[in-house]
């Protein structure tokens, strides 16, 4: 181990723009990745998981040298002679993975979605995190345009099934390679003249990949931008074809949806459809845009791998849940608080509070032996449901006591019943009710 010197007075924190998750949130989020999965799935997309931490060449050539995710975002190390990163974004990786085993060539059209921590070393702010979770599906084999629009529509359904409906969809066509090289040169035509009044970055990067000044966020670079000439009007004929098909089968699905001739993201691998959602929640500020994607025929062949267009999506659960606001009611299971009070009453408690987890209940058993009123007060305080009250007398009597905790009731119930008595009201199937 390396002596990393410390003092000892100091505090640790989690490293800035990451988050720890704590219970009561992270039941949130459990909701917004169970709605996920299941949409997910009912569009025919199965899981894939992949390594956090790929080689570096992988998001240099895929991502893109000249984008800001690469330039200055990436965590990027050299662990035993090998130049690795921690993986800023889910395509790339996903794509290494389509390649390298060969499933192209075992199945003509492939649906996966993924879900985990992605780590970009942008300066934080609300909805924007140096560790952040994003959700995306990607699908491989079908050159669209249908499948364009249905993807959208899989992420609206996504994002309307946890209640988010103030939403709007921007669409944009990146062309394919001729086209992005048409509109390269009418963007150096444009910017070349105004290159003293743009940033620094946009300067640097004018010569290599101007396409990058119209995403830009510097106030300085959104004027000029403003005025750039549209892609659109460069669009040759297929491209124009596959964009106008998929808005129209956009408009079958009854998406509306605005058309964004300036729309690029920030990541370089995008061609032909390029589309992106956002949510009008006040909270999210500059971060609104809740989901973000488009096709990139040219990726897997980039990869080594055969001809194949493709076309996904990443969502931010980060903003999804700031979208879905502040009264996302995390379900917990009702459970069953267990006092025991003495020695015998404790041996009692294990045995039925292992009956209880048997049958499905949640329960805590607190077997401090403390005094009544002390255990009732941090049953109240942990949310259970039901308090069993197991003592010396109910121990003699063979009965114990059952206290509803919101409703004051409470019961004698015998020593054999307990379970089936509990189970009525806080097992599996009673505890789908919000608490
Ligand atoms: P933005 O323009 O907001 O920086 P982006 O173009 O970098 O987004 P993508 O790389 O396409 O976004 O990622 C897709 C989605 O992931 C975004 O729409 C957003 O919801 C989420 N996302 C991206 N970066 C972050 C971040 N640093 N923190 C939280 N969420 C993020
Ligand atoms: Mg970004």
């Amino acid at each position: 181990m390396p002596n990393h010197p410390t003092s000892p007075a100091a505090k640790l924190r989690a490293v800035r723009g990451m988050n720890d998750i704590l219970p009561d949130e992270a039941r949130k989020w459990h909701r917004v990745e169970s709605v996920f999965r299941s949409t997910a799935e009912l569009y025919g997309y199965g899981e894939l998981r992949t390594p956090i931490i790929e080689d570096t060449a992988l998001f240099v050539r895929q991502v893109g040298e000249t984008t800001d995710v690469v330039e200055k975002e990436m965590y990027s190390f050299e662990r035993h002679g090998d130049q690795l990163t921690v993986r800023p974004e889910g395509t790339a990786g996903a794509a290494r993975a389509y390649v390298e085993h060969g499933v192209a060539a075992k199945e003509p059209i492939t649906r996966w979605y993924y879900l985990g921590p992605m780590f970009r070393g942008e300066r934080p702010a609300k909805g924007r995190y140096r560790q952040f979770y994003q959700a995306g599906c990607e699908l491989y084999g079908d050159p669209g345009p249908v499948c364009d629009a249905e993807m959208i529509e899989l992420a609206m359904r996504v994002l309307r099934g946890l209640g988010i409906n103030a939403l709007t969809v921007h669409v944009n066509s990146l062309g394919s390679a001729g086209t992005r090289e048409r509109y390269r040169a009418a963007l150096l035509q444009h910017f070349t003249p105004l290159a003293a009044e743009l940033s620094e970055d946009s300067r640097r990067r004018l010569e290599k990949n101007p396409l990058r000044i119209l995403d830009s966020k510097d106030p300085k670079d959104r004027a000029a931008a403003a005025a750039a000439p549209s892609i659109l009007e460069v669009l040759d004929d297929a491209d124009r074809e596959h964009f106008a098909a998929v808005r129209a089968a956009l408009d079958a699905l009854h998406i509306e949806h605005i058309v964004d001739p300036k729309l690029v993201r920030g990541l370089d691998y995008y061609t032909r459809t390029l589309f992106e959602i956002k949510a009008e929640a006040a909270d999210l500020g500059a971060q609104s845009t809740v989901c973000g994607g488009g096709r990139y025929d040219e990726m897997v062949e980039g990869l080594g791998g055969p001809k194949t267009p493709a076309i996904g999506f990443a969502m931010g659960l980060e903003r999804i849940l700031v979208a879905m606001g502040a009264d996302v009611a995390a379900t917990r299971p009702a459970s069953v608080y267990v006092a025991a009070m003495g020695r015998p009453a404790i041996a009692a408690a294990l045995e039925i509070a292992s009956g209880l987890r048997s049958g499905g209940i949640p329960c805590e058993v607190d077997a401090r032996d403390a005094k009544l009123k002390s255990m009732l007060k941090r049953a109240d305080a942990s949310g259970a449901a039901y308090c069993l009250i197991i003592g010396e007398d109910e121990l003699s009597r063979g009965a114990f006591t059952v206290k509803d905790l919101a409703a004051r009731a409470q019961w004698e119930v015998a020593r054999a019943e307990v379970v089936p008595f509990l189970a009525g009201r806080a097992g599996p199937a009673a505890s789908e009710a919000p608490r």
